[in-house]
């Protein structure tokens, strides 16, 4: 095991080094380090047993809970490309990612064998399926019982300690596909090498330091006595935020990381304050509700250092409340996307209060530029807007089976990104919009995210999202739909006034349409645009 990767080597390591400390809570369910090391080789050896060798596909379709952190690493340990799959997706979504990416195995809880056991026969590929917590009977011959290799996950101690198997895995092997999120088309499958993957990891370890550095201050020294770090992870693993930012680096840290069934604010302060956790977020929707829910006074909160989110635009305004309501916190932020196996840049400390605006710069191993989105080549002079192009080892290779997309997308070790950006003179990013986020009004740029922003800052705005909807001489025109917080009232024409005190007529939303619960999103956060588009489209009928 001393061959393998870091960021597979971390299990024998953090099993060693933390034994009986706790790694993974779910709800009711503690499972230490050691447990965990013990299932993974369990399971390993039962998928070599399956005939899953280096390259092959292991899909995981299962909502966070401890087998999928042990399905992980066991198919990773053979050197398989391990494929989380969306546990969103309906049956037919989940049917085209184990085609797509031809899964030989795949490792999925009782919900979703509901909804993908009658299209297991239209998968070839698929040689065996496990299921955990199921209460079912299972009468398909190619379906097992998870619990029958693993048992429950309080007793994993109990299993053999046995060695991990004896793979070897290189740098430039395929690690893993996640899906992109499906904002803009069909998704598609990411590969990332192990090189990817690990770099990823130590990115993150070392942005911290550098970012006193630029400051010309010395990063302060890690204290050995400090108590075990603690996150509540409550983004989905199946992304790789959850993943390589956040379940990775906690394995490879030694952290502790809180599971729950599914995200919920009470629920997630009880955990909070049970579990003494320094780290949430996930996504700015859920920093929001961690500081506007008026039960957070009834819990200790004391614990929370670290407030960070990416995946999706925040308002500058999220870094002001968090420090107000959580004076010992830091927000966080950081730009990603599948293809860039997580984290690209990332925010912190006194450089994000200083520029809330902004993302932060490039991790220490990337490279970002700003390209005319016109040509894809013309690179930009400083704080002028632009297509995003980035750099790195973390980059993935390419999309799985799609050459052409591929071709597109990734061009001489840059990927291009769709998002519009900007750069400031000492490299901090800013992300304007997406490419394909904004609109043009009879010409006008417009910035779907700018709009936005102006909305958040009114008192009585919980959640915000601009669209375009069609103007038969104008193209396009914004319109807003709105959440407004429990209790608070706003017509739509003080919407609009308060738009208009702030940005120029052109940008004033024509209609405001309020929504009577959180925005759809999908689990990174992002807002589902296209569910919000068709309330304007049934009005015009
Ligand atoms: P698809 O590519 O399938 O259409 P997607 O782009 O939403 O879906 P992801 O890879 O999950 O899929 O998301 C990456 C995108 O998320 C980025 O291109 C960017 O638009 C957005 N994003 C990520 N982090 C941030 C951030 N910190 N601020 C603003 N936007 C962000
Ligand atoms: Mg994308």
């Amino acid at each position: 095991w001393k061959n393998l990767p870091p960021s597979l080597r971390s299990i024998v390591e953090a099993s060693r080094a933390h034994g009986e400390k706790i790694f993974l809570v779910y709800e009711d369910e503690r499972v230490s380090f050691e447990a965990f090391h013990r299932a993974v080789a369990a399971l390993a050896a039962q998928l070599a047993t399956d005939g899953v060798k280096k390259g092959d596909r292991v899909a995981i379709v299962m909502r966070n809970l401890p087998e999928w952190v042990v399905s992980f690493y066991a198919a990773a340990s053979l050197g398989a490309i391990v494929t989380p799959l969306n546990a969103w997706w309906t049956g037919p979504e989940l049917e085209y990612g184990l085609t797509d990416s031809g899964s030989k195995v795949v490792i999925m809880d009782a919900e979703r064998y509901e909804r993908l056991a009658e299209h297991l026969p239209n998968c070839p590929e698929l040689v065996r399926a496990y299921v955990s917590r199921s209460v079912e009977e299972i009468s398909h011959p190619q379906v097992t019982h998870l619990e029958s290799i693993l048992g429950g996950a309080n007793h994993w101690i109990n299993l053999p300690d046995q060695p991990l198997p004896a793979a070897e895995i290189l740098p430039d092997d395929d690690a893993t596909i996640f899906y992109t999120s499906g904002t803009t088309g069909r998704p598609k499958g990411a590969l990332a090498t192990q090189r990817a993957v690990n770099s990823n990891i130590m990115a993150g370890a070392v942005a911290g330091a550098r970012a006193f550095l630029r400051r010309g201050e010395a990063p302060p020294a890690p204290d050995p006595n400090a108590p075990q770090r603690s996150s509540l992870i409550s983004i989905p693993f199946f992304h790789v935020t959850g993943c390589m930012a956040v379940l990775n680096t906690s394995l490879f840290g030694g952290a502790k990381l809180v599971m729950m069934h599914k995200w919920d604010v009470i629920r997630a302060f009880e955990l909070i304050e049970r579990e003494k956790v320094q780290s949430a977020g996930g996504v700015p929707t859920i920093a929001w509700q961690l500081i506007e829910h008026p039960a957070r006074a009834n819990y200790d909160l004391s614990s929370l250092e670290s407030v960070a989110y990416g995946g999706a635009p925040s308002a500058p305004e999220l870094v002001r409340k968090i420090k107000e309501t959580f004076p010992k916190s830091a927000p966080g932020n950081g730009w990603g996307m599948t293809e860039t196996c997580a984290t690209v840049t990332t925010h912190g400390a006194e450089d994000y209060a200083n520029r809330p605006e902004s993302c932060g710069p490039a991790v220490p191993v990337s490279d970002l530029q700003i390209r005319d989105p016109a040509d894809g080549v013309t690179v930009l002079a400083p704080n002028q807007v632009g297509e995003l192009w980035a750099r790195g080892p973390q980059i993935v290779k390419g999309y799985w089976n799609k050459p052409e997309a591929t071709a597109q997308t990734f061009q001489d070790g840059w990927v291009r990104t769709g998002d519009l950006a900007r750069l400031d003179e000492e490299g901090f990013c800013y992300i304007i919009d997406r490419a394909k986020d904004m609109l043009i009004r009879g010409g006008e740029n417009i910035y779907c995210i700018e709009i936005e922003n102006v909305l958040y800052d009114h008192p009585a705005v919980m959640d915000a999202a601009i669209v375009g909807i069609p103007h038969r001489t104008l193209g396009e025109e914004p319109a807003a739909v709105v959440t407004l917080k429990p209790g608070a009232e706003a017509t739509e024409e003080e919407l609009r006034a308060h738009v208009a005190e702030h940005l120029a007529a052109f940008k004033v939303p024509v209609k405001v349409r309020f929504w009577h619960e959180t925005l759809p999103r999908n689990p990174n956060g992002k807002i589902l645009k296209n569910e919000l588009k068709k309330l304007f489209v049934e009005e015009q009928v």
